[in-house]
């Protein structure tokens, strides 16, 4: 669905985020992005979801094709048109919204009709967010923001949803509930994810392919039982001595 070819950014016109980056996502797959601080996971997101080339000497190069279709340089709406959503790091909701009017936002490329039905799906999915649809999002738990977040990206009726570090700074069992939820929209409705973490573990139980970072470099890839059980990735992902 998704493929990137030769991607290389630079931003201040010399530092090198990203250096020779090719990836794919499959239709139907989860795909997990992995590496430390500062590998340049985020720098990957933004060029896909088209928010990079939006300040001066951010400049790449390389291609991002969406099936088949060239779609670097397009504007961050044109690319949430063509159904690519991110859930950015930090959940980035209006804190002085509501948590509906924060998950309407999400919708506002769709009907009415179409956001209502998006809205009852979300608080389907999850009901703790439903619970608390009148309030107001900056009040929220780091865990129900992130629920949100989420839900904010499904408003918009995703083909790709790319999540970056969904767990972090998150209680282990609502990251259960998040990721879970991430499962079952893949397993129920071929939902594709791009999925970025700095928790390999979870990743990799949840992504069945994966490719680890470092310095803004793909170093490994593989499908996700074999990166378990590989041992630089148990050592220094995964925490085994
Ligand atoms: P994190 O988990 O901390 O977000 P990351 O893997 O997502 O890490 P990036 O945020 O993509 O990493 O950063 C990759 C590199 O690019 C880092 O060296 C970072 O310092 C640098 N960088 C990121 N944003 C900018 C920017 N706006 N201007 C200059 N350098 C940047």
């Amino acid at each position: 669905m998704l493929a990137l070819k030769n991607i290389q950014i630079l931003y201040d016109r010399a530092i090198e985020a990203v250096r020779d980056v090719s990836l794919e996502v499959p239709t139907g797959k989860i795909v997990a992005l992995l590496g430390s601080n500062g590998a340049g996971k985020s720098t990957i997101l933004k060029a896909i979801s088209g928010v990079l080339y939006q300040e001066d000497g951010e400049i790449m190069s390389g291609s991002i094709h969406l099936e088949g279709e060239p779609i670097s340089g397009r504007s961050p709406r044109a690319i949430v048109e063509k159904g690519i959503l991110q859930v950015p790091e930090g959940r980035a909701l209006f804190a002085t919204l509501t948590v509906e009017e924060n998950l309407l936002m999400g919708g506002f490329t769709r009907s009415r009709a179409e956001a209502a039905e998006g809205l009852e799906r979300v608080y389907q999915m999850f009901p703790r967010v439903k619970e608390r649809r009148t309030q107001i999002s900056g009040y929220l738990s780091g865990g129900e923001q992130q629920m949100v977040a989420i839900g904010r990206a499904l408003m918009g009726r995703p083909r790709l949803l790319m999540l970056d570090e969904p767990s972090l700074g998150l209680a282990p069992q609502i990251v259960d509930t998040i990721f879970e939820a991430v499962m079952s929209l893949n397993r129920d409705n071929g939902m594709t994810v791009l999925l970025v973490e700095q928790n390999a573990q979870l990743a990799l139980q949840t992504a069945s392919y994966g490719y680890i970072i470092e310095n803004g470099r793909i170093v490994l890839d593989g499908a996700a039982e074999k990166l378990r059980a590989n041992d630089d990735v148990q050592e220094f992902y995964l925490g085994f001595s």
